[in-house]
């Protein structure tokens, strides 16, 4: 029986947050799920070692994980642990730290496997810096970088062993960052590397919650006027911020610009926002002839305090009218300037529909929109 030891009841200190790190979301999953999602299949039980007061936020998070469950810390990393070994059922032990979501399968088997043939499997990467020991400031020694490594977690052994580690360790009073040390120090026995990912990084610092590229989609359509149903005098449509002469009206609340709906859509939509009805409903004398363009300044607002931006942006139109292929270069700057990207960051495509359906029929437009968050 193996059992993934979890640890989770930091404080997030170094990182700068009120809150726990390993609770804050990333991509719009809490830290700690990532590691719990990676463990859960390989493992025949994980203990998250949590801090009391967390207890209620941390055991909704396990609700989708039968195996998992809790039990509570100390003050340090080592008692934290210590606790976790107790309740251990596992014969083997994989501790890892939850400040690590990027744990991958291969890792967590590897590091059984290495317990199995060597009774220690310690997650390590050999350094790609020169590393050096300094003393009051000056480099006072260079180990050769070929023996040096820095060491990850999960770190495996087995378990009766590493508690009787635990046991010693703390009567001493000596303090140790990670398991490998402990082990070393009480076991008499030089735990086993095995090779880990430059991926299975530890968040510590709060750029390191950047969060990764997202992507988005939009599709908004737009009727036009028909014959006779008192379309206002105007002979154009606006598709990017972009006045484009037009026999045809398209109907809207707006100034109905079919293609920065449908982009905005996508941009808050890649954010993990609700839709642009929700911000701008038309139901709101505000928006009634509102210049799209101006709401699109405030959709990229809102999806900047996500931490994100648009890397690129492509739009696809289908219109059987008006002709749009001498404006699209009009469009694709319009869109560079609102979006802060350059042109080569902007793709737009307009089509017809070969007559086919309501588009064909010339009696409304349809645009699509994928964005690129990052
Ligand atoms: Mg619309």
């Amino acid at each position: 029986m193996i059992t993934a030891i979890i640890c989770a009841a930091g404080k997030g200190e170094r990182a700068g947050f009120q809150e726990n790190k390993v609770l804050k979301e990333l991509n719009g999953l809490p830290v700690l799920c990532y590691s719990l999602s990676a463990f859960s299949p390989l493992v025949d039980e994980i203990i998250v070692v949590c801090r009391k007061e967390e207890e209620t936020q941390i055991k909704k998070l396990l609700s989708p994980y039968p195996n998992a469950r809790l039990v509570f810390g100390g003050a340090t990393r080592m008692i934290s642990v210590y606790n976790g070994l107790k309740e251990a059922k596992g014969e083997i032990v994989l501790v890892h730290d939850a400040a690590r979501p990027f744990v991958s399968a291969n890792i967590i088997s590897n590091c059984i496997e290495s317990v199995k043939k060597y009774g220690s499997g310690v997650c390590a990467l050999p350094a790609t810096d020169t590393t050096v020991l300094s003393e009051n400031g000056n480099i006072a020694s260079v180990p050769p970088r070929q023996s040096v490594y820095t060491v990850q977690t999960p770190q495996g052994f087995y378990k009766d062993k590493l508690l009787k580690c635990y046991e010693k360790a703390l009567q001493d009073g000596n303090e140790f960052t990670d398991d490998s040390g402990i082990y070393l120090a009480y076991a008499k026995e030089r735990p086993a590397l095995f090779t880990g990912e430059r991926t299975n990084k530890k968040l510590t610092y709060p750029e390191d919650f950047v969060p990764a590229e997202r992507v988005g989609f939009g599709v908004d359509t737009h009727a036009f006027y028909a014959e006779g149903e008192g379309a206002p005098f105007i002979n154009f449509i606006t598709l990017g911020g972009v006045r484009i002469p037009s026999d045809k009206i398209l109907k809207a609340h707006s100034d109905g610009d079919v293609l920065v709906h449908a982009l905005m859509d996508a941009l808050l939509s890649a954010a993990s926002l609700r839709d642009i009805g929700y911000y701008f409903p038309d139901t709101d004398p505000k928006y009634k002839g509102a210049f799209s363009m101006n709401l699109l300044e405030e959709v990229l607002r809102l999806v900047k305090e996500q931490g994100l931006a648009p890397k690129n942006v492509s739009i696809s139109i289908l219109a059987e009218t008006p002709r749009l292929s001498p404006h699209i270069e009009r469009i694709k700057e319009s869109l560079s300037e609102a979006l802060h990207l350059p042109e080569s960051a902007i793709g737009v495509a307009a089509g017809t529909n070969e007559k086919l359906g309501y588009v064909g029929e010339k009696k409304g437009i349809t645009c699509h929109a994928s964005v690129l968050l990052g």
